[in-house]
């Protein structure tokens, strides 16, 4: 362990649980972006953007040596759900928590940069990204084309989530597909409304959309070993009003679709459209469809999947590989479509509450190994004569 570790614990430990207590939906994290950014600002980096893509911050330390250029990334955005904490630290706006560790991510990052102001980089450059708007799948995207993420040019990306039902700690990694693509579709489909005494003499959509939840669950290849996984999840329903004298004239049918590949995304959500535009035609309803919360399929680099193992255990934290990828998408699956790198699990304890669960939140006990993993990881990463035996 770095040797001034311990000596910043309780101060990070007190950062994570003033963020927990102060959570901020995607998109409106300023106050977190401005406590962020006053916590960098002590650790001296060579350069720190703000406002990136949003609200995010991307401090850079420099090392002596010329070097790769490692990115890591942590997101820092809270759930529009209400917390039932147990502990003193629970949130204090109503119908937001930090439910998925975010708070813990970004406590992390700060960590290594902490270490990284004691102890400046040899090699190469180190560049960590507080990332907004995860959850919501648009701030991966709305970063990368921000113009002036255009600096940092990655040779390597990384970035971790906390994984609940895991022994505390536990590296999770493999090769190749790591989390799904995933995205959102929302239907409307249009017909007339009339008087309930006399269906006929309007078009009522309710048997096209029961018609049309059978139709999507046929799409469905459950089974996650499968190269050709493909998951559709009716998530929302909706027809005409709550008015006893009309037959609805419109109703609502919303899905995420999951797979392992993007292709097998294109011909899954080309599949689902076929099936609502026939559907919808034989019924004579009109379609408004539209896409939304898309995120990217994680896919692990083999080298960047190498070095992280490598650097695991000489830490003695051995990794190890899920059966299968995660069915969550993550939307640091674009910086894996650009760039060689990982996104890895570290456990987060076998009795900790799920991701989005109302008891969940991050470990206190993970700041430590993740921080000095993370550490490690950047500092082998942009020096490229440590990494060599
Ligand atoms: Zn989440
Ligand atoms: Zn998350």
């Amino acid at each position: 362990m770095p040797a001034s570790l311990p000596a910043l614990l309780p101060g990070l430990i007190a950062f994570r649980h003033r963020l927990h207590a102060q959570p901020e939906l995607s998109g409106a994290e300023q106050a977190t972006a401005a406590a962020l950014a006053t916590a960098l600002r002590t650790c001296r980096p060579d350069s720190l953007l703000t406002g990136l893509g949003g609200h995010g911050l991307l401090a850079s330390f420099q090392g002596a040596q010329p070097g790769p250029t490692v990115l890591l990334r942590a997101d820092f955005d809270a759930l529009p759900i209400t917390e039932c904490p147990q502990h003193d630290h629970g949130s204090q706006t109503p119908g937001v928590a930090h439910l998925c560790g975010h708070d813990g991510h970004s406590t992390v990052l700060l960590g290594v940069a902490q270490l990284l102001a004691e102890d400046r980089p040899a090699a190469g450059r180190i560049c960590l990204l507080f990332q907004p708007a995860e959850e919501t799948g648009q701030g991966a995207a709305a970063v990368l084309a921000d113009p002036a993420f255009a600096t940092c040019q990655p040779d390597y990306v990384y970035a971790f989530h906390n994984l609940p039902g895991f022994p505390l700690g536990q590296l999770v990694l493999k090769e190749g597909a790591f989390t799904a693509a995933v995205r959102s579709l929302a239907l409307r489909l249009i017909g007339r409304p009339c008087h309930a005494a006399e269906p006929e003499h309007g078009i009522n959509p309710a048997l096209a959309m029961a018609e049309l939840l059978q139709r999507a669950d046929a799409l469905n290849l459950r089974d996650p070993g499968h190269p050709d996984f493909a998951l559709v999840t009716p998530v929302h329903a909706r027809l005409g009003e709550l008015a006893y004298g009309t037959s609805a004239g419109e109703g609502e049918l919303h899905f995420t679709l999951r797979s392992w590949q993007q292709g097998r995304m294109d011909t899954l959500s080309g599949a689902l459209l076929a099936a609502v535009a026939e559907v919808a035609e034989r019924h004579g309803l009109a379609v408004e469809s539209r896409w939304l919360e898309e995120f990217a399929a994680c896919h692990n680099d083999p080298a960047a999947v190498s070095l992280l193992s490598h650097v695991g255990a000489a830490l003695g934290m051995p990794a190890q590989a899920p059966e299968c990828p995660f069915k969550w998408g993550e939307d640091f699956g674009l910086f894996t479509q650009r760039y060689p790198g990982a996104l890895f699990g570290l456990g987060a304890g076998v009795n900790q509450a799920a991701l989005h669960q109302a008891d969940y939140d991050f470990p206190d006990d993970l700041l430590a190994p993740a921080i000095r993993l993370m550490h490690g990881l950047a500092l082998a990463a942009s020096d490229p004569v440590r990494t060599r035996p």
